[in-house]
């Protein structure tokens, strides 16, 4: 029997959010950015109405308002979208207990066992997810309904806002095929253009390219791609509580304006330390490497790394190992235009015991005391939303005593 996928993709996701608080705003262009008042600042997301002046996402503000004078932009706000995301998925959890969230935004369904107790369409499940969605949140997804993930997901992308498209074994050619290529999951630009050479150029092309053909082509993501576009696909929705630990944690930033100073170095590393910080005591893992990944504006990179004394989720001490790096590979005076901060060599958190010397027992019990710290924390951010407590300004408070 056919397995029943949905695939929910969440409309305009950051925009519509932000447009909750500016409901007089929602017949305009409408662009959310990480600092309005920046020429330079990014697009990270736009509404219908942007997008029909032909606004991009991470395109400058300069150049949006170039295409559409009258855009209005909105800031970011990460913790409201954050707070919506997790509300929309305990929403799907509702109608089973395998959703699998691809991003922030968008989730995938696994309904064949759970169906029949919603009326046995799988059509009307999608339209009613949407509905409850709509009335508990005010935000609209598109939903793709098939028999794989990957049809699933090109359902939900087939038909936008506000829609259910279904994507069946008797259609899935009709539909998917005449579409290039490009609108695949995971084909970039390089794929692309290799198939091109090679005279693929719609999906239902790579459906009928011999697998041998596409693997010489493409190595062993030829043999993937050409599952994904002939139905083959058969991956399981996987909810996070099942899928393997992580190997590494990282947080990055491409900041709005470069970084220069040590102070300025200093409180970009800070918010990624505390992000970094607080998904390892998510997931219940000790890091004992910090890394460190600086950009300049010329897009050139270095990365350096440490290993720890001892094991840690603590951002204290995540923070002042990527300073102690920054300060050792970096100039104070030359600009940053990004950092990426990534927690390698993850343990276990019970598994993580420090070797206990004469000397380390003082740094040990400090430890203990930050983790319980960080802990009630992370407590109350889950209770009162991820801004009620900054520990990146506490951290920065910390180093001027
Ligand atoms: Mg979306």
């Amino acid at each position: 029997m056919d397995r029943v996928i949905l695939h929910c993709d969440m409309n305009s996701f950051y925009a519509s959010v932000e447009l909750l608080d500016h409901p007089d705003l929602r017949d305009r262009p409408v662009a959310v950015c990480g600092d309005p008042e920046s020429r330079h600042g990014v697009i990270l997301a736009k509404n219908e109405g942007a997008k029909a002046f032909g606004v991009r996402t991470a395109e400058t503000v300069w150049q949006a308002r170039r295409k559409c004078p009258e855009l209005v932009l909105l800031p970011s706000h990460r913790e409201k979208y954050v707070y919506y995301s997790k509300k929309i998925n305990a929403i799907y959890e509702r109608y089973t207990d395998l959703v699998e969230p691809f991003s922030i935004d968008e989730s995938w369904l696994d309904l064949t066992g759970s169906l029949h107790l919603f009326g046995g369409d799988a059509k009307q499940v999608a339209d009613e997810i949407r509905k409850r969605v709509r009335a508990e949140t005010g935000l609209t997804l598109s939903a793709g309904v098939s028999f794989n993930k990957v049809f699933a997901k090109m359902g939900s992308d087939y038909k936008k806002p506000d829609a259910t498209t279904v994507i069946s074994r008797e259609n899935f050619r009709d539909l998917l095929w005449p579409l290039p290529v490009s609108a695949l999951l995971f084909v970039g630009r390089a794929a692309e253009r290799t198939l091109a050479e090679h005279g693929v150029h719609t999906i239902g092309d790579l459906a009928v390219t011999d697998r041998a053909v596409l693997m010489r082509l493409l190595g062993k993501a030829g043999a993937t791609l050409r599952a994904y576009a002939d139905g083959s696909e058969h991956s399981p929705v996987v909810p996070l509580r099942d899928q393997p630990p992580p190997k590494s944690v990282g947080n990055g930033c491409t900041f709005p304006q470069n970084l220069t100073g040590w102070e300025e170095l200093r409180s970009g590393a800070a918010g990624l330390a505390d992000s970094v910080a607080e998904r390892l005591r998510q997931v219940g893992m000790k890091c004992t490497t910090v890394q460190v990944t600086i950009r300049d504006p010329q897009f050139r990179d270095i990365c350096r790394q440490r290993r720890l004394e001892a094991p840690t989720f603590v951002t204290r001490d995540i923070l002042e190992a990527a300073c102690a790096l920054i300060h050792a590979a970096w100039r104070p005076d030359a600009p940053v235009r990004a950092l990426t901060i990534t927690a390698q060599n993850l343990l276990p958190e019970g598994e993580a015991a420090e070797q206990l010397d004469l000397f380390a027992v003082n740094a040990s019990q400090r430890r203990a005391k930050l983790e319980k710290l960080e802990r009630a924390v992370d407590g109350v951010r889950q209770k009162y939303g991820h801004d009620a407590l900054s520990l990146a300004s506490a951290a920065r408070g910390e180093e001027k005593r």
